[in-house]
This record gives C-alpha cells, structure tokens and sequence, in this order.
C-alpha cells in the first residue's frame, strides 16, 4: 500500500482521502487553507491534477470536483492518483473577487511564484511546490461568463510533443478546442507546460454559479481525459455542447480601445468575416464610439466581459476563433 498525501489529505492505494494544505497565514495568525481531495487509485500510475479557483468567482470546478469525486472516481478502477484542488485563491473567493483583495494579483498571472513577494505570488510557490510539481498531467479550470461557448484552450509554451500531447488531452475531453495565439506571463498552464507537463484550461460558462452543462460535462470531460491515458478503464462518453466545432483553432483576444457600454452583435459559435463588427460600444444615449471588427474570418467563441457588459480602454470584449496560426 501506497501512501499519497498532499497537506492533510492522505489516502493509501485504493482509497480516496480529504483534508487542506496551507498556502498562507491571514491577519488572525490562522492559517489560511485550500480543500483538497485525493484520490490513489488501485495500480500505480501517473499523477493527474485537477484545479480550479485562481480567479474567486469561477466556483464551477468545486461541484465538479465534488461529483467526480463523489460519484465518479472510483479508486478500486483507477490507474494512478489524481488531486483535487478546486478552490486555489481563497482570499479572492472569499471576497467573491476574480482577483487576490490583498494585492490586487491575478492568482493566474503569478506563477511559479516567488518567496519574497506578496500573497499571491507566495501562494503560488507553495501551489507549485505542493501540487504542480507532483503532478504529470493537469487541468487548469476556468470560466467566462455568458454569452459564451464551453470550450479548452492549449497553450503554446512547451515543447511540440507537450503541446500535441495537451491537444490530444483536450480533444479528448470533447469541448470545442483554440490554441491561445497570445502567451501570457505567469499562468498555471504555461508554467507546467514549460515544465513538460501536458495541461489544458477548459472555459466552463457561468463565473459565481455552478451551471448545470459546466457541470455534467466537466465530470464527463474529465473521465473521457482520464480514459485517454488509461488512468480509467472504458470508452470516452460524447460531450455536446452548443456551437462545437471540430477543428482546432487558434483564438485571439479583441480588446476596446475607445470604450463604451457593449452592444454585441453576434452570437457565440457564428461565423464572422473579416472587417465585420462582433460589438459597438456606444455611450448611455446610444451614440456610437467604437466598433470592434473581426481582423480576418473567424467564430465567436466568447464575450469574456468581466463586469459589466461595458468596457474601457484595453478591456477584453470578444474572443475570435480562426484558422491557422
Ligand atoms: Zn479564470
């Protein structure tokens, strides 16, 4: 028997264990802990991560986790170990914020993290040692808000066989899947893919709430992942969602430059052609400020607004997903 223990979640082989790891200490002295699940499966086998929460209010992952682990890893089945981790930021989650309050980080900016900086970056040394550095596979969720599809989006940090074997990863979960056609510096992903860790980050729908389809099809995405590297045995189940396409494509994130209150044009999953407007931003009488166009033929994945459907200067307003690199 095998003992696999992350903080005070502790299972031996064949048995699914609870319990939090401490990622920092709060103004009370206490320490400040995330929920953690393990589940260490019969036979040995490879480490898959699953995580969720650096952004507050993308809550879906907790219900996910909470079925997988409830209704659907059965560790008498399973080849492997997987963690749980679907609440990393709880100073943002707390606070019922996309961002860490005590620094103004976004928690998905930070890594690997540093010792000598502020929370969210200690948080992320201690979310990097503890659980990205034992993990082989990882699932990195996050969440848009509607208007828009459920879809996975791959980096392109790491090496061509990381990113083939995270496409292949992502294809198997069943969303429709974009390449990110810009890297961001510091995210969970694009820190394990350079570790030469296949990763995938599904886009649930719906940040602050548990949307029933994020939930029945991230279980079933996530045992279809599974089922691809033989952790679980059986045949991936169909996930459908609306507006899936079967091509992989690459995305490219279209941001306001006047600003204004956003009128959307379009609907997620529609083709656009290049030069047509995706939104108008307009002021509160409705004259128009800004048309955003699409810069070549492409779908509209997502409207990723992230408070109000307005935007200033800079602020993402659509995501548009074509061809090619
Ligand atoms: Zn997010």
């Amino acid at each position: 028997m095998t003992l696999f223990q992350v903080g005070t979640a502790a299972a031996t082989s064949g048995e699914t264990g609870y319990g939090e790891l401490t990622i920092g200490y709060g103004m009370d002295g206490r320490e400040v802990r995330i929920p953690i699940a393990v589940v260490n499966g019969a036979k040995p086998g490879p480490t898959f991560l699953i995580a969720g929460g650096l952004h507050g209010i993308e809550i879906v992952t907790i219900e996910i986790c909470r079925r997988l682990v409830k209704e659907a890893l059965d560790p008498a089945l399973l080849r492997g170990t997987v963690i749980l981790a679907p609440q990393l930021n709880p100073w943002a989650y707390l606070a019922s914020s996309r961002f860490t309050p005590q620094d103004a980080q976004d928690m998905n900016r930070v890594f690997p993290g540093t010792a000598g900086s502020t929370v969210s970056y200690r948080a992320a040394r201690v979310i990097t040692r503890e659980l990205l550095d034992r993990a082989d596979y990882v699932i990195d969720c996050h969440s848009c808000n509607p208007p828009s599809l459920h879809f996975t989006i791959v980096g392109e940090e790491g090496t061509p066989t990381v990113r083939a074997k995270s496409i292949a990863m992502a294809k198997a979960f069943g969303y429709p899947v974009v390449n990110a056609n810009t890297a961001y510096a510091g995210t969970l992903s694009g820190h394990c893919m350079s570790q030469g860790k296949p990763t995938i980050t599904p886009e649930f729908v719906f940040s602050r709430r548990l949307e029933p389809t994020s939930v029945a099809t991230g279980v079933t995405g996530m045992c279809n992942v599974l089922k691809h590297l033989e952790m679980l045995p059986g045949a991936a189940e169909p996930v459908t969602v609306p507006g899936a396409f079967s091509e992989v494509l690459t995305y490219v994130s279209l941001g306001a430059s006047r600003g204004g209150i956003c009128h959307l044009t379009r609907q997620c999953g529609e083709r656009v052609s290049k030069g047509e407007p995706v939104a108008v931003l307009r002021d509160f009488w409705g004259a128009e400020l800004e048309q955003i166009l699409a810069p070549r033929d492409g779908i509209i994945i997502a409207y990723p607004l992230q408070g109000n459907q307005a935007a200033g200067t800079g602020d993402k307003v659509a995501y548009l997903a074509y061809a090619g690199e």
